[in-house]
């Protein structure tokens, strides 16, 4: 293992912040170090007293997450005590008969900045967001092994510079190998779950709470689109509450098997569904030109994304997305709002909803809000690691 760095912070403002807790390093503290991914620091004060320690490792938030505010050893039993916290933590999941896939460990919300796992019915899943966590591998792995019984292990690198999936050999790394696809149960219902077969397996866990929301209290007899659908997560979850018909638009090709294959397994008979593959910009204008209207809109679209025609960022563009959506929203419809963007808050993404009934001259109130469920544990000294924000809007 490398040798310890010894890092002086000279500000009082940032020796409070790192004394009380704050997980994350920034540029201004490593730009007097020789920066090694994995390298273990230790951030001290002026007069050389410990603050914290941790490890570098360059992952789009920042260079590196602080371990402790104790001055322990960073090695297998200090992993497997935070994996074996963070398994007791999700205890009322692990017992649940209904759900079988949901998060075990939250990055920095459960003490190890960019490392996250899933659990789906026996399976886990680690995810590296860096090199320098990637460098605690073997460890961690032994770690996870010695914490819960398991069926098989997979991983996903996601940590060249822009974070992007690394797809050069299989995901498989322990254990038995899971079927393809794996059937994994949420609030009752069933998703089809591919461990090895590229950066995304099926199903996005940090949206249970509002896909049960939407079976439960948006659906009966409503008519319900579903945009940026990628599987039909969303549409299953409508269709199940009692949805008289469900419209999935995602422009991924992909997108009508995998939606498809989730109808079948939930017995939902697809000939009562739509599922269109289009660009959803194009579709708002189409919808628009036919006049056709919906009960419930959804609306889930991915931070940032660039196609041929168009840059799409959800900071810059949301209030426009919103506006195409109520447009075709029937009067005393509802608008599902959901963004994973993590450089705007809670408050701003109000401000655009705001904003977009204005810009129309029309009334609306909030029914309902959500961030991350709390299997995605947010760490409280961390506040912005808390990306999910989803809006229940009434169209009046
Ligand atoms: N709502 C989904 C997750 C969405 S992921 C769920 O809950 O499971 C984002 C999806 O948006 C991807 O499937 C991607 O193919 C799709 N996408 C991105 N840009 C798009 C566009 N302009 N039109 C339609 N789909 C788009």
């Amino acid at each position: 293992m490398n040798k310890t760095i010894s890092i002086k912070l000279k500000n009082q403002k940032i020796i409070s912040l790192y004394s009380s807790g704050y997980p994350l390093i920034t540029k201004d503290i490593i730009d007097s170090i020789d920066f090694k991914e994995g390298s273990l620091f230790k951030l001290v004060n002026g007069s050389g007293k410990f603050i914290a320690k941790g490890f570098l490792g360059k992952q789009n938030k920042g260079f590196g997450w602080v371990l402790s505010n104790r001055d322990e050893r960073i090695d297998k039993s200090f992993f497997k005590t935070r994996i074996e916290k963070a398994v007791k933590y999700r205890e009322w999941l692990f017992n649940s008969k209904d759900t079988t896939a949901f998060r075990v460990f939250n990055a920095e919300g459960d003490g190890i900045g960019g490392l996250t796992i899933d659990y789906y019915d026996g399976y886990y899943l680690i995810t590296w967001y860096s090199i320098g966590i990637y460098y605690y591998k073997d460890i961690i792995l032994e770690a996870l092994k010695e914490s819960v019984e398991y069926r098989g292990i997979y991983h996903k690198r996601r940590f060249d510079t822009k974070g992007q999936y690394i797809d050069d050999s299989s995901d498989y790394l322990v254990g038995t190998k899971a079927p393809k696809p794996l059937i994994v149960k949420e609030s009752g219902n069933r998703f089809a779950i591919y461990l090895d077969d590229g950066a995304m397996v099926g199903v996005f866990l940090d949206q249970r709470d509002v896909r049960k929301r939407i079976m439960q209290r948006y659906s009966k007899g409503k008519t319900v689109l579903n945009t940026f659908s990628y599987t039909g997560a969303f549409s299953i979850f409508a269709a199940v509450g009692g949805a008289k018909k469900t419209t999935s638009v995602d422009l991924a090709n992909r997108s009508r098997s995998k939606t498809k294959e989730h109808f079948e397994l939930n017995n939902i008979d697809t000939n009562c569904q739509d599922i269109i593959v289009e660009d959803v910009f194009n579709y708002f204008k189409y919808a628009n030109k036919k006049g056709l209207s919906f009960d419930l809109v959804i609306l889930d679209p991915p931070s940032f994304a660039r196609s041929k025609k168009r840059v799409f960022s959800a900071a810059k563009d949301y209030t426009k997305l919103l506006e195409d959506a109520v447009k075709i929203t029937s009067k005393n419809g509802t608008i599902v709002a959901s963004t994973n963007a993590a450089n705007f808050n809670m408050d701003r993404f109000k401000s655009f909803v705001d904003k977009a009934f204005k810009n129309l001259n029309l009334k609306y109130s909030i029914t309902d809000s959500f961030s991350l469920p709390k299997d995605f544990k947010v760490d409280k000294n961390f506040k912005e690691g808390n990306y999910l924000k989803v809006l229940f809007i009434h169209k009046k």
